[in-house]
């Protein structure tokens, strides 16, 4: 299999351990020699933030370049933030690795494209990194690194469990066990204000629950500060601190969903005459019962460009109504796998952290050749399966796909709040495809 290797470092980054462009090459060469993947080319934007637009990644580019000649298979980086930090740029680049069939994939964390799960990790991990990319300028990471570089603390204050001694972040014995009870009590109940309770009446300890929420996003407690691993004596335990961590990004993931408008739709419509993304938007129209939201989707390289004939818009609701039609149609296997992962994703608190580590442990078998692609796919079906060990309805045995789930899929859908629509539709439409008579086409994954 031919491989390029994508590396991107930003002149901050570049003095960072793990970070640096040498570091990268290591990683990534080497894994290729043990993957047995040819390189056919190093595509390296130094000095480059992964939100600097598109056009200005000029490695990046050639790389498209190249995949679009057909010179490449696979594209590895070592993690998603050096790819992108960006969600829009992400399916830009996404939908034409698509169509050049070119695969990627990350060395150093497991992702993957080809599930619904595996989509929707990707989709949150981006939203992640979109925001810390937003919070954390360039500039405030040089003053740090300088602080950091003489071994000092960039900051004035300790967390809580820490003391300040000569500028070394040090364990406070006095109020260790304070920080260690409210990350274990957030662990098993999930209440901010619950742990600001148990400090109070334990310990008689004030805390306010903005400042638990931030020692819930304080890698410090595991002894880390940003990526450098070892800066000062761990706290809490890495299992715990990145199970309730993963436990909030969904959640913050899902209230982002909830605030604003959810188009169901966006990121899996092209327009068949240009094959450019359909973005959405929104209509007030006034109606009798008062005002009613419509959504829909367009064509902008026909609207704004005029460089496409496609000028109908498409209506949400119809188009939701013809997808579900259609899906009730295909009665069959599809439809298994569509409730199996819609209950997934409606009956229970995505467990992330262990779903992760067990999709990690299976992918590496697979990629160490310890089992073939038949058993991987097995596998991994009977994983998602457990993530529905939750949901009510049992799932039965069956002859043919392994787990079945009577349930009429309308009645679940109607069920499903916007957000969770939404998820569900990413989880299983691959693509969906409208020309300019507003016909429609659409493919499901796998
Ligand atoms: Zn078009």
């Amino acid at each position: 299999m031919r491989a390029a290797i994508y590396i991107r470092v930003s002149t901050e980054e570049q003095k960072i351990n793990g970070l640096s462009v040498e570091t990268q090459r290591n990683v990534l060469t080497d894994y290729a020699r043990k993957n047995d993947l040819e390189i056919v080319g190093y595509y390296i934007d130094a000095g480059l933030t992964a939100r600097k637009k598109l056009s200005h990644r000029k490695e990046l580019l050639r790389l498209l370049e190249d995949a679009q000649k057909g010179l490449i298979d696979l594209i590895i980086f070592t993690k998603l933030d050096r790819w992108f930090r960006n969600i829009a740029d992400y399916y830009k680049v996404q939908e034409r690795l698509d169509d050049y069939k070119v695969n990627w994939k990350t060395v150093l964390e497991s992702y993957d494209t080809s599930t619904a799960n595996g989509r929707l990790h990707i989709n949150i991990m981006l939203s992640i990194a979109q925001d810390e990319a937003d919070r954390t300028s360039e500039r405030i990471k040089a003053v740090f690194e300088n602080k950091r570089s003489k071994g000092e603390t960039p900051s004035n204050r300790a967390p809580l469990g820490y003391k300040i001694e000569n500028s070394r972040l040090l364990i406070e014995e006095d109020t260790r066990q304070i920080s260690l009870d409210i990350f274990e009590y957030y662990d098993t109940h999930h209440s901010v204000l619950g742990c600001v309770r148990l400090a109070r009446e334990k310990y008689g300890y004030k805390i306010y629950d903005y400042s638990i929420r931030r020692m819930f996003a304080n890698t410090i407690y595991i002894g880390e500060f940003r990526g450098y691993e070892g800066f000062c004596e761990p706290l809490v335990d890495k299992d715990l601190f990145y199970r309730i961590q993963n436990y909030r990004n969904v959640r913050e993931f899902k209230n982002q969903l909830a605030a604003g408008r959810t188009y169901l739709f966006s990121a899996l419509i092209l327009c068949e005459e240009c094959r450019h993304a359909m973005t959405a938007g929104f209509s007030i129209q006034q109606q009798k019962h008062g005002p009613k939201e419509f959504h829909y989707y367009r064509c902008r390289e026909a609207v704004v460009n005029h460089t496409c004939c496609h000028r109908k818009r498409m209506n949400e609701e119809a188009l939701e109504r013809y997808l579900l039609d259609s899906i009730k149609r295909e009665m069959g296997e599809t439809l298994v796998v569509i409730k199996k992962r819609h209950l997934s994703v409606r009956n229970r608190r995505i467990d992330t952290a262990k779903i992760k580590k067990q999709l990690e442990k299976l992918k590496d078998l697979y990629l160490d050749d310890l089992i073939d692609k038949d058993s991987y796919k097995q596998e991994y079906k009977l994983l998602t399966a457990q993530l529905d060990s939750t949901a009510p309805v049992e799932p039965a045995p069956s002859e043919k796909c392994g787990i079945y789930l009577e349930q009429d899929i309308n009645s679940l859908y109607q069920e499903m709040s916007p957000e969770e629509r939404k998820i569900f539709w990413l989880g299983i439409v691959d693509r969906i495809v409208i020309d300019k008579e507003n016909r429609i086409d659409f493919f499901l994954q796998e």
